[in-house]
């Protein structure tokens, strides 16, 4: 039989955590049903992929990391491309479509996307398909599931475009080019824009997807022996009316007659309980759904029964990491109202990250908790292989694109060990997890229930039922007890677990051979799902492990003498993050919370350079620090009154957001409003800080929370500077602009 050729096009990925490679993947792996062939590959992989020929369409999947960084395995290809050298029509053979992933809560969102695309237009390259900015903030499957959609019509266009513009060249070339020009036909490929905010455009996409039918939810009872917590599964029966209502036309599960309102014993009629992470209600719970093509299995794994002794402790780069000692923890919080925070100092003498500065951080790496690896052996049914050796192999007739074994999975771990240290086994389960999920998921309601998570129609229960309260793969399982997924299928879709960064609370020109960093406790809070409620991964960890050797605050050292435990880091420095280079700039530090760690960094180097060199002149220093309670989380209290004291810092601003504020909220003194937030204290202080940021050089750093603080900061800079200036907003946003270009507004910021 002949083979049909299908229509190629190139996809290129640059990706830090994954998502913008699983999406690649996603995209490559549909290419087919859409008579399209992906040529799939990280941008860094510049052997697989060759733009300066390439005349078919291609696709970027790029995500932003840091402030505004590229992803690693992009960084070399956005070098190459802003090279001075290149000509402006380098690229002009080129056409393009570009799905830029970010963070709106961060400064610079999608800074690397805009940054490909500026260069790719500045270079010549034509753009197919509009660009989608997709936010994680806010959820990026609203822009990216549309733009998605989008696409395959879009390489159409363009390739059938291109095609017709070749013809043309080619009969041009007949008629009068002399032979051996080159084939650097340029389709001049008309935009084909997709209003990726328009509302009325996206939904008037239809998805490549596969439909279910309604109430798919079949009133089938549980398997015999399924948890008797299955029937809470059924999507609600609304009052009144009748979810299997005729709405579904020759399905099995339709009901001709609608119900009657159903009534308890005593007559009256029962309240629906509310919608949950298992339970849907209508409109959902009756709709037709379109869920994401089955993602396709590339794992093959097999247990090997092994001697347990020799096996590795500790995370699986162990030999690149500093198993460094505790040597001092403190308790800096009080009381109930206030986020658990601690100071953690290692001894790193017999380190090289004994040289880290002011400004950087350092990857700490933990393990999963114990309980959640029995949990997940149990689940697997798999609790006595734990210490069995597993083998990974690529499955030989998978239809995944550029399927691989992660490099992380080596094949001499046990079971024990790669649950524990390889896999983030408390990821959010993505919507392709969800997806694969339902076909291990025997009872028909938590099938149905996990396909509405993954469908188009159910992204506002994904994103508040698994996304926005942080769900777990552990707690999606426990919740779905039908659901027995094979150890493949965990692996080829739990990604890897990472290190958690902390940025330096201490300056080694202070404190030789040693590093402090300050952590406060996540915690989940109870819900439904999560009876007990439970701590971040890390935060969790760190606090049982140096429990045995804390001191509350004023508590004596000698009191507490243990082993000290050790912890396994690794230096991430930050060039850009650091104190003015020049001693008299004057820099402006904002820092509520844990944010002010490495502004502790910043002054313990200031007051050392002070005391080795009393001459120098040494610029103004402003820190605005924020907390809920002056007697409660007032962090570094004494060693930022003391930096004070001894002109190190010229300015220290604090306000907090629980004290004094009751008569206020009760309508009370609201003229005499106390500043709550730390862009209250700027506002207040707009003349001397814009002074210093725009008259005379100086610098701003901006560390701690990404979700609210950086961007209110962010606001209040731009009234600053608009109220100083006398400028519209757009020049206020243009000046703050410019000093982000210039490194003199900076942000450290996380979420
Ligand atoms: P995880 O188990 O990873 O959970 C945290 C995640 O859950 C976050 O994505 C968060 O948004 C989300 N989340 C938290 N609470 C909820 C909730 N109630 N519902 C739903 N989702 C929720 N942290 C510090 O404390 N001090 C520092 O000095 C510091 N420096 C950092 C420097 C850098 C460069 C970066 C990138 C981060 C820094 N962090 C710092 C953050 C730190 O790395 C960890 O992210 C943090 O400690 C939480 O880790 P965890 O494993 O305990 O939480």
């Amino acid at each position: 039989m002949p083979c049909e050729v299908k229509p190629r096009f190139v996809l290129l990925y640059g990706s830090q955590k994954g998502q913008a490679e699983s999406l690649a993947e996603g995209i490559a792996e549909v290419a087919e049903e859409h008579g399209l062939a992906a040529e799939l590959s990280c941008l860094n992989h510049n052997e697989k992929y060759n733009l300066e020929t390439e005349n078919a369409p291609v696709v970027f999947i790029v995500s932003t990391t840091g402030d505004g960084e590229p992803p690693d395995n992009a960084l070399q290809f956005v070098k190459r491309i802003k090279e001075k050298t290149l000509s402006p029509d380098h690229y002009k053979h080129l056409c393009y479509a570009l799905l830029a992933l970010g963070d709106t809560n961060y400064a610079n969102f999608c800074n690397c996307g805009k940054t490909i695309e500026r260069r790719l237009q500045e270079l010549g390259a034509k753009q197919f398909y509009a660009t989608g900015y997709a936010d994680d903030g806010t959820g990026l499957e609203v822009v990216v599931e549309p733009w998605i959609e989008g696409l395959w019509k879009a390489i159409k266009g363009a390739l059938s475009k291109m095609a017709s513009n070749k013809a043309a060249f080619v009969k041009g070339l007949a008629a009068d080019s002399p032979r051996g020009a080159p084939d650097s036909t340029i389709p001049d490929v008309q935009l084909n824009l997709l209003r990726i905010t328009d509302q009325q455009s996206r939904e008037s996409i239809k998805a490549p997807a596969e439909p279910v039918s309604k109430s798919a939810a079949a009133a089938s009872p549980p398997a015999p022996g399924t948890h008797a917590a299955v029937s809470d599964l059924r999507p609600a029966v609304p009052t009144g009316s009748s979810v299997l209502a005729s709405r579904s036309p020759g399905a099995s599960t339709v009901s001709a007659s609608a119900p009657e309102t159903p009534t308890g014993d005593d007559g009256r009629p029962r309240v629906s309980p509310p919608a949950s992470l298992t339970r849907s209600l209508p409109p959902l719970s009756e709709s037709s759904l379109n869920v994401p093509a089955l993602p396709p299995p590339y794992l093959d794994v097999s247990l090997q029964e092994a001697d347990p002794a020799g096996e590795a402790v500790g995370p699986s780069n162990v030999e690149a990491l500093s198993a460094a000692p505790v040597c001092r923890a403190v308790q800096l919080t009080t009381g109930d109202s206030v986020k658990t925070a601690l100071l953690v100092e290692l001894d790193v003498s017999a380190h090289p990250m004994v040289t880290y500065h002011p400004g950087d951080s350092f990857d700490v790496f933990c393990p999963n908790r114990a309980a959640e690896v029995e949990e997940a052996l149990h689940r697997l049914g798999l609790s006595d292989q734990r210490n069995h050796r597993v083998h990974v192999s690529l499955r030989k007739d998978t239809k995944k694109k550029g399927a691989q074994v992660p490099s992380y999975m080596s094949q001499n771990i046990s079971l024990l060990y790669l649950l524990t240290w390889c896999l983030e086994i408390r990821s959010v389960p993505k919507k392709a997890l969800l997806r694969a999920l339902v076909e291990h998921t025997g009872h028909s309601g938590q099938r149905r229930r996990l396909q509405e998570l993954c469908s188009r129609q159910g992204s506002a229960d994904y994103n508040l039922y698994v996304r926005d309260c942080g769900l777990s793969v552990p707690e999606l399982l426990a919740a779905f007890p039908t659901c027995s997924p094979p150890l493949s299928l965990l692996l080829e879709h739990l990604p890897k677990l990472q290190p958690r960064p902390y940025s330096a609370a201490s300056s080694c020109l202070r404190h030789p051979g040693k590093l402090r960093f300050v952590f406060s406790v996540v915690e989940f809070p109870a819900c439904s799902w999560r009876p007990a409620g439970r701590r971040g991964l890390c935060t969790g960890w760190l606090f049982d492990l140096i429990n045995p050797v804390l001191l509350s605050p004023g508590e004596d050292e000698s009191s507490v003498s243990p082993a000290p435990p050790k912890i396994h880091v690794s230096l991430r420095p930050n060039h850009s993050f650091r104190p003015p280079s020049e001693p008299s700039a004057p820099f402006i530090m904002v820092g509520p919370g844990t944010g002010v760690a490495p502004f502790i960094g910043f002054l313990q180097q200031r007051e050392q350079q002070r005391k080795d060199d009393p001459e120098a002149v040494f610029g103004e220093t402003w820190l605005f620090f924020g907390c809920r309670h002056r007697d409660g989380d007032f962090l570094f209290r004494e060693e930022l009154e003391g930096f004070v004291s001894s002109g190190t810092l010229s300015q220290l601003k604090v306000c907090f957001s629980r004290d004094g504020h009751e008569e206020e909220e009760a309508g009370a003194g609201a003229s005499s409003a106390r500043p709550r937030y730390v862009q209250h204290n700027l506002l207040l202080a707009s003349r001397p800080v814009t002074d210093i940021l725009l008259r005379r050089g100086g610098y701003l750093y901006v560390c701690g929370d990404a979700k609210n603080m950086a961007k209110d900061v962010n606001n209040a800079l731009m009234e600053m500077i608009q109220t100083e200036l006398q400028v519209d907003q757009l020049e206020a946003m243009k000046t703050l602009a410019a000093l982000r270009e210039e490194k003199r507004y900076l942000q450290d910021i996380w979420g």
